[in-house]
């Protein structure tokens, strides 16, 4: 049940304690992707997650579209907010969620800025609030082919190749791989010297969108399904309360 298209009166009827809420940001995607990327990717995927879920209702809460981005800054249209200010929100829609009854939540995340705070306020909802919450960041569950997340890179674009073809501007993908870094960061000792995206890559992209057709997209979209799907099952049936003092 998506709940932003649902009345209240359907939300009311709706027989379940499970519920996924995707978050994921507004920030640059390379000439050739929308600033949506991240927030349009986790929804597709939290949507198709529970519907494929079988074993009874979940409710889909509307996305968080804004996320810990700052690191995107310099690229105009990125928005972000703080990590704590990020970590409130999650944990306040988490608690009006389980106060509906709601209270086993799955975050779907699709930005890799979110994945410190969204760990941590996970952990703090099912230590301390009346509620489980578990993060789950797509681009980690799809096998193999995680190895190439980089960013507006070949999975990204594939993935929105197969959802929403028309936001990828097919005529600027070869200038966005002309533009493209190798990799995340700068790197020595183990450590990253960038703190900017714009320290490492002209156009905002990681890796070469070319790589990435739509169906590699679907494969992508199917894998982190059936991911979601398995975590769904295991997080209906776990045992939420917190173990006994030693
Ligand atoms: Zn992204």
């Amino acid at each position: 049940m998506r709940l932003a298209d649902a009345t209240w009166t359907d939300a009311d009827a709706a027989d379940t304690d499970l519920a996924v809420v995707p978050v994921g940001s507004t920030e640059q995607h390379g000439p050739h992707a929308p600033l949506g990327t991240d927030h349009f990717t986790a929804q597709a995927v939290a949507e198709a997650g529970a519907d494929a879920y079988d074993d009874g209702e979940v409710v889909v809460a509307p996305p968080v579209t804004v996320g810990v981005s700052e690191e995107h800054r310099q690229f105009t249209g990125t928005l972000w907010v703080s990590p704590e200010t990020f970590r409130a929100t999650v944990r306040d829609v988490v608690g009006s969620l389980a106060s509906h009854g709601w209270d086993r939540v799955v975050v779907v995340n699709g930005h890799g800025g979110n994945v410190p705070a969204l760990g941590e306020v996970c952990a703090t909802i099912s230590r301390h609030d009346d509620a489980y919450a578990v993060p789950f960041t797509w681009f980690d569950a799809v096998g193999d082919h995680s190895a190439d997340m980089g960013h507006a890179g070949p999975l990204e674009t594939a993935f929105l190749r197969h959802t929403d073809p028309e936001l990828i501007r097919e005529d600027r993908v070869d200038a966005a791989a002309d533009g493209a870094s190798d990799g995340w960061g700068e790197w020595t000792s183990h450590a990253n010297l960038a703190v900017d995206v714009a320290e490492f890559t002209e156009n905002g992209v990681v890796g070469d969108p070319r790589e990435g057709d739509g169906e590699r997209g679907a494969e992508l979209l199917d894998l982190a399904t059936e991911s979601l799907c398995d975590l769904l099952a295991a997080v209906a049936d776990r045992d939420t309360d917190r173990p006994p003092h030693r």
